[in-house]
């Protein structure tokens, strides 16, 4: 069917869409401190009709725009959290921050909730305009970066009330995600010890940094025997102070581990549990933990991938001007051979015949202005995400468009650069438009919403166990 009319409603609105993503990239927030963003978009929302709800979830961050009535309710994932230390300044080819160290938009949150927001915008004018029953709704989704901020909120029962959710990610290519990710579990050690001169007298102290220090060898020890595709990584957070004539009495590290499914991320967890005990005993301090936060790997729906494909191709991709292309061929001699990276090399081992070939002459070019065959794998790759959560939950879907150039690397400057300027915008709107598309010939199609389900049913048969123990609250990463 044609929406046409509905998603011209993106464009229309581009000021409100686009300025709220503007203000999200200055604010720079890192996770569950992202207030000023959450007001930038809730703002924008009231502006455009939605009902909002703050703090929904149990996580004060988190918000809800809502439009329309009864079924179907369709849901639109946003993010808005920076990453800490990328702070750059916008539309600079040179690595420059705004502020020294500070918070900046290395994923592109700023354009995912802009954009999520725009597709909820034409969504709301279709209701509006037909009357139709149904209902839309765009959720605020805070601290993805390190905080599985949807995982709480799917914890307390948020999206349970959707028939299907559609989210994007911004990246270097126009294509819709059809691989996995690996489910991780986030959990801080401390350990507690006895203060003591260290020269003076060292017998009296037990060393509670020595205890990290044991507990990480073991750790390298671990990663032989564990399966290839688990990850362990860790940050010392904690290391005693910094008078290193101190048997430090209290130190931490923080684990992130990583493996394709929450009961083998659940496995080695204990074992890393022992690691860290055997420490304590080794050192003779005490061992304890906290839970921050966990994810599930992501099961993206293979029906919804279709429909989305199709939108993706009913509209025009952006292509670069000249000014852009300048811009961006000056950046791109920022990145060096070792850091370059190029998302279609994955694309194409799913990839066959002519579909392959198209592909293969692209790599290597600057900005990728086309858009990608679909080939559904759900293979995991190396990352993981909260969308994880959601996609347990009911069935969820999700593209990328190229809101920056190809070389790009994940979470850099070089992505806070391009995050204000024309070609992130442009692609932005292309974004909303294809989500939007896709949510209207679900809605207006009740088989393949229903295929949709099925599928769903079918790979989630027992439903949605939230890896987050309850009790266990959200927190900001600068409280740790
Ligand atoms: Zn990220
Ligand atoms: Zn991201």
């Amino acid at each position: 069917m044609d929406f046409k009319k509905y998603t011209d409603a993106i464009d229309r609105e581009a000021e409100v869409i686009l300025g709220a993503s503007d203000k999200v990239w200055d604010a720079a927030e890192t996770a569950f401190d992202e207030y000023k963003s959450m007001d930038a978009l809730c703002e924008a929302l009231e502006k455009e009709g939605f009902t909002v709800e703050k703090g929904i979830g149990k996580v004060p961050t988190a918000f809800s725009g809502r439009f329309g009535h009864g079924k179907p309710v369709v849901g639109l994932l946003g993010e808005y959290d920076g990453l800490s230390g990328l702070s750059q300044v916008s539309g600079c080819p040179v690595n420059n921050p705004v502020v020294p160290g500070g918070v900046g938009h290395g994923c592109g949150h700023n354009l995912l909730g802009a954009g999520a927001l725009g597709a909820a915008i034409a969504v709301k004018e279709y209701l509006q305009d037909t009357g139709k029953e149904g209902t839309v709704v765009f959720y605020g989704c805070p601290g993805e970066e390190g905080g599985s901020g949807k995982a709480f909120m799917a914890r307390e029962g948020v999206f349970d009330e959707c028939d299907f959710c559609i989210t994007w990610h911004p990246g270097a290519t126009n294509s819709v995600s059809t691989g996995s990710s690996l489910a991780n579990y986030q959990v801080l050690y401390k350990f507690d010890g006895l203060a003591a001169h260290a020269a003076g007298a060292p017998h009296l102290g037990r060393g509670a940094l020595d205890a990290v220090t044991l507990m990480n060898v073991g750790i390298q020890f671990l990663r032989e025997h564990v399966i290839p595709e688990a990850r362990m990584h860790y940050a010392v957070t904690d290391t005693g102070g910094y008078s290193p004539n101190v048997v430090q009495p209290h130190a931490e590290v923080l684990y992130l581990l990583r493996a394709p499914e929450t009961p083998q991320v659940q496995s080695i967890f204990e074992r890393v549990n022992d690691i860290a005990q055997g420490a304590a005993l080794m050192t003779g301090t005490k061992m304890s933990y906290d839970f921050i936060k966990a994810c599930s790997n992501i099961i993206l729906n293979d029906v919804l991938g279709e429909q989305l494909q199709k939108s993706l191709e009913k509209y025009e991709p952006p292509k670069l001007t000249p000014d852009e292309e300048k811009f961006l061929t000056e950046l791109d001699k920022t990145i060096g051979p070792e850091q370059r990276t190029d998302g279609l090399k994955n694309s194409l081992k799913f990839l066959k015949g002519e579909e392959h070939d198209f592909v293969e002459k692209h790599v290597g070019e600057l900005y990728h202005d086309f858009v990608v065959p679909y080939a559904y794998n759900g293979q995991a790759s190396p990352g993981s995400s909260d969308v994880g959560d959601v996609s347990w939950v009911c069935p969820t879907a999700q593209i990328s468009t190229a809101t920056w150039m190809a070389s790009t690397p994940g979470h850099s400057w070089q992505v806070v650069a391009q995050g204000k300027e024309s070609v992130a915008h442009r692609a932005t709107l292309y974004a909303a438009k294809v989500m939007a598309d896709t949510c209207l010939e679900v809605m207006n199609n009740p088989e393949q919403l229903q295929a949709a389900k099925d599928e769903y049913k079918k790979r989630v048969p027992n439903g949605y166990k939230c890896p987050i123990p309850a009790g266990v609250k959200p927190r900001s990463l600068t409280k740790l």
